[in-house]
């Protein structure tokens, strides 16, 4: 959850409305209520909870908290069925929200962030118009109690409010930033709090394709070493603007290699973009949380972050003339802080 001084946020629909709108108009942002609102792609019904609901019988309020998922105007929400099947395992039962960055994470003022990023030579922080008003952050209702608040929160999301709280610190306490810094992390709990937001992201998705069974295994057993078909990619990330990506494919070059499928997680001073069996761990020249870890990664280790060059604001979401990236409709969210003279 967010900490309750990091106030409202603006949430933009799907990231390619994020990508296209933002460039052409400065922004538009929709939704109510905490949600988000996506058009959803063609075909696309309520989901499996809600017949799930009307085969159970459930009572009217279920029914409703159900057809949230798409309103009147087809468009779909995050907050899902009050009760359903937990994104990550599977269970039926009451749903809890999962909010990203995790609660206790630290958020810079505006002035300090225009430092960081005139020190990091970052260029200069786009005005955004048309806002609305949005209170309560980006989350989803997705989760079961047991995995959101057992695993994610007492577990892994005390690693992830330390790593980026630790970035944070470096980027505001500096005088002179140098390349690269060294921050310390627990890299298979870091990367566990990764795989279970990632997980958390959308409503209603089931059933689990193959990469995301593998993934819900991986978080649901710490016993296990990170699976092959999952690398963890993290760099300094000192923008505003928060993105959570379930899913997407990156093209590098046109077609002339194969694509890479990626999930991205965003948020200021961190990103985290995590590869779905990449054909080539070098093609992300990154540092790989994998790297780091020994059996299960369950212990301290230095991740480098690099300061510069900086990864470019949008990459890899929309990394811009030199690649493509597909997007599935409404698999990806955006959201920049409101209330900022940004
Ligand atoms: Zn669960």
């Amino acid at each position: 959850m967010y900490a309750p001084s990091l106030g409202a946020f603006n949430t933009f629909g799907s990231i390619r409305q994020l990508t296209t709108i933002q460039r052409e108009k400065g922004g538009v942002v929709s939704g109510q209520d905490g949600a988000i609102e996506v058009t959803p792609p063609a075909g696309r019904g309520c989901g499996a909870d809600v017949d799930a609901n009307f085969k159970l019988g459930l009572s009217e309020p279920y029914l409703r908290a159900g057809n949230e998922m798409q309103d009147m105007r087809g468009r779909v929400n995050t907050r899902g069925a009050r009760v359903g099947h937990c994104n990550i395992c599977d269970e039926f039962g009451p749903l809890t929200e999962d909010h990203v960055p995790p609660k206790g994470t630290l958020l810079v003022k505006q002035v300090e962030l225009m430092r960081i990023v005139e020190l990091l030579g970052a260029g200069p922080i786009r005005k955004n118009r048309n806002r609305r008003y949005m209170p309560g952050g980006v989350h989803f209702r997705t989760l079961c109690a047991k995995c959101n608040n057992d695993l994610l929160g007492r577990r892994y999301d005390k690693e992830l409010i330390r790593f980026s709280n630790a970035v944070s610190e470096t980027l505001k306490s500096s005088l002179a930033l140098p390349t690269t810094v060294q921050i310390p992390a627990n890299p298979g709990r870091l990367v566990r709090a990764v795989v279970g937001h990632l997980l958390a992201i959308g409503v209603a998705r089931r059933p689990h394709s193959p990469i995301w069974q593998v993934a819900s295994r991986y978080f649901l057993d710490p016993a296990e070493p990170i699976p092959d078909e999952i690398d963890v990619y993290v760099w300094a990330y000192p923008h505003r603007t928060q993105v959570q990506l379930r899913l997407a494919s990156l093209q590098p070059d046109f077609f002339r290699t194969k694509p890479i499928l990626f999930s991205c997680l965003k948020y200021f001073p961190v990103g985290f973009m995590v590869t779905w069996s990449i054909d080539d761990r070098s093609r992300v020249p990154l540092p790989n949380l994998r790297d780091y870890m020994i059996h299960t990664g369950d212990h301290e280790v230095s991740i480098p972050i690099q300061l510069r060059p900086l990864v470019k604001e949008r990459w890899p979401e929309a990394p811009g003339s030199e690649a493509a990236v597909f997007h599935t409709e409404d698999d990806g969210f955006g959201a920049i802080p409101s209330g900022q003279k940004n």
